[in-house]
């Protein structure tokens, strides 16, 4: 199946969604209850194009088959986690889009991956009807976060495709410090409260050399993957487009749960 992907006049926001807890794909509390809302606020989209924390790659890969499967990737959660199914459809057509639309990359078509918890723990809240057909995009551990952003570039023009975008990580992530309870750690709440003031400025370049926020990217970010899919989200704003937030707080010490919309 090919999908109607023609340029609109439309353009489809663009969302980072900070996932958090695999956990908060079945719990009802505050950040499934804004996917929810934020799903009902949205224009229908032709189709989702998720890039998620969950999936890296060396080399970028895009999964064109035609129904992706539900895939459990963590451990030694409840019984009804392994029950969950989210069976929307994939979209050969638009993988395959990708592949001839990025330039920066040879993007590979995929057909063993799915959908990770990345991707069905915040859409199965988003458009719980699991009809809009769902593609991944893999993150290339290879490449650097200009890299990364500079795909991002490539793919903002399928906002007009009726394509959403979304990023699916966590601007702040450390699980080692993770504690159970409320209180934030200061440094947790002072980087994603940074990230935030420069998220509203604008300031991308400041946001993907994050490394020159020293100890507080050190602590916030120890590894890219979570942060990375907020430079996709980004990547695709347009000059003055507004942002919101769906979702503010920094939950278990040590993870924030921001959760930003663009257009
Ligand atoms: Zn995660």
């Amino acid at each position: 199946m090919a999908g109607n992907y023609e340029l609109t006049q439309e353009k489809m926001p663009v969302l980072f969604v900070g996932h958090g807890s695999p956990m908060n794909a079945i719990e009802e509390n505050e950040f499934s209850r804004a996917w929810a809302q934020l799903g009902q606020s949205l224009p229908r989209p032709r189709a989702i194009l998720c890039i998620s924390a969950h999936w890296e790659t060396a080399g970028v890969q895009t999964t064109a088959m035609e129904a992706p499967r539900t895939i459990y990737d963590f451990y030694g959660f409840p019984p009804e986690m392994y029950a969950v199914r989210y069976p929307a459809p994939g979209s050969p057509g638009l993988a395959s889009l990708v592949q001839r639309t990025v330039q920066c990359a040879a993007v590979q078509p995929d057909l063993t991956w799915g959908l990770d918890h990345g991707a069905w723990s915040v859409l199965r809240r988003m458009f719980p009807a699991a009809d809009i057909p769902v593609v991944q995009l893999s993150l290339d551990y290879t490449k650097s976060p200009q890299e990364h952003y500079a795909l991002g570039k490539e793919l903002s023009s399928f906002r007009q495709r009726g394509v959403l975008i979304v990023g699916s990580g966590n601007m702040v992530h450390n699980l080692r410090m993770i504690q159970w309870g409320e209180a934030a750690f200061d440094w947790a709440l002072e980087f994603d409260e940074l990230l935030r003031q420069r998220i509203l400025a604008g300031d991308h370049s400041a946001i993907i050399q994050y490394s020159q926020f020293g100890r507080l990217a050190t602590l916030s970010i120890p590894t890219s993957e979570h942060f990375l899919p907020l430079l996709y989200a980004l990547a695709a704003q347009e000059e003055s487009e507004p942002v919101s937030f769906f979702a503010e707080k920094v939950t278990l010490g040590s993870i924030s749960m921001r959760g930003v919309r663009i257009g």
